[in-house]
């Protein structure tokens, strides 16, 4: 295992209760939550805020993403003259986990049985819970917290795609999900996925190839004078799918090919999609005179990108949350996309922080405790600093 025991001994604030954290994070893991399933989770989740005094309610994404419940929103009181600040994780998980038997060994949580951990992202919901307690238990002063709870994150971002955000007020905060809590992601690339639809003519191979249009030949030559991969620092394409053609002794007629391309820039971005349909359409005009192939393209979003200024107070905060704790923090990039990418275009600046999940979406998925108590630590300190220092009042 990886380089993991870095934060030794126990809490430095005093305010986190490490064993409780940790039972929380069990119990979470026996509640099964894929995608669109992930009801009995939000209610377990309900039960425990309002018994800690929040205000805590469902919205109606349900009517869009597919799934039995809505994103659950929960309100946590706190010093009013404060502005509120955000933080969230995901309900589900990307398989279902019903037959795990999780098991702690070295200061790690794994499981045996099929599937995820799903520490992804219930290590983050446990945190949040742990967050919430200590602050009940503590007369310090902290801001108000809208917490979401979102659904269907694994399968395209529907929640917070379809979030309310009419029901929040926050403009800044945090979402617990990535691996390490010494790494903080501040930044994703803005992606879309292609569609090229290249159609040409059908005829018998063997009678009259002459009077056909080898689709298949077209798609081809354009994408032999096309790049992939990675373009550069920024910017990656890839055509995933190609589909055409029907039988052996059939000119094809279609093909279409579809693929993605993702930028940290924009216009990169564009620039990589103007090049793709001006290949094409090039090669289908050269073809030939006469019968041309028809060339079709589509695009749409598949998440936009975000990247948070080291200087924005969200940052800033962290900032001085971790040094109280001695912490270096680490600024890092995201090559793909989640909730915190819709939450940034949506006005509410996000950056996404590590619970201690480990390989996450794979069987060896594990929790590495130490670094579930960090986060725990590090984001109770943000918000303790926050009333403190009058760094939320300053935007
Ligand atoms: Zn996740």
């Amino acid at each position: 295992m990886e380089n993991w025991r870095v934060f030794q001994g126990g809490s430095k604030l005093g305010l986190i209760d490490q064993e409780r954290l940790k039972l929380e994070f069990e119990l979470l893991a026996g509640i099964n939550s894929p995608s669109r399933k992930e009801e009995p989770l939000a209610n377990y989740v309900v039960s425990i805020f309002e018994a800690l005094g929040a205000q805590c309610f469902f919205d109606r994404s349900f009517l869009h993403t597919q799934s039995r419940v809505g994103n659950l929103i929960v309100k946590v009181p706190g010093k009013e003259d404060l502005p509120p600040l955000f933080l969230g994780a995901h309900l589900d998980t990307v398989e279902d986990t019903s037959e795990i038997k999780i098991y702690e060994k070295d200061g790690v949580i794994a499981k045996e049985g099929p599937g995820v951990l799903g520490a992804d992202d219930k290590s983050g919901i446990a945190v949040l819970i742990e967050i919430v307690r200590a602050l009940k238990e503590t007369d310090r002063p902290h801001p108000p917290l809208e917490i979401v709870f979102t659904t269907c994150e694994e399968i395209g971002l529907l929640g917070a795609r379809y979030l309310d955000y009419g029901l929040l007020s926050a403009r800044m905060g945090y979402v617990l999900d990535s691996e390490d809590p010494r790494e903080v992601i501040v930044q994703a690339p803005e992606a879309i996925k292609f569609e090229v639809r290249v159609r040409g003519k059908a005829a018998h191979a063997g009678l009259e190839p002459e009077k056909g249009i080898n689709a298949i030949k077209v798609a081809a030559e354009a994408l032999s004078r096309l790049p992939s991969g990675r373009l550069d620092e920024e910017t990656t394409l890839n055509y995933g799918v190609i589909q055409g053609g029907k039988a052996t002794n059939i000119v094809p007629e279609e093909v279409v090919l579809e693929g993605e391309i993702r930028s940290h820039r924009l216009d990169k971005l564009e620039a990589r999609w103007q090049e793709i349909q001006k290949v094409f359409s090039e090669v289908a005009e050269a073809y030939r005179t006469g019968d041309r192939p028809q060339v079709s393209f589509h695009q749409e979003e598949m998440f936009p990108g975000f990247s948070v200024p080291r200087d924005h107070p969200v940052l800033k905060l962290l900032e001085q949350a971790a040094q109280e704790l001695g912490l270096e923090l680490r600024y890092a990039r995201r090559e793909g996309g989640s909730d915190a990418n819709i939450f940034n275009r949506q006005g509410i600046t996000t950056v996404i922080l590590g619970t201690g999940m480990r390989r996450v979406h794979s069987p060896e998925e594990f929790l590495v405790l130490e670094d579930l108590y960090l986060c725990a630590e590090l984001l109770l300190n943000c918000l303790l600093k926050a009333a403190e220092s009058g760094f939320l009042a300053a935007i």
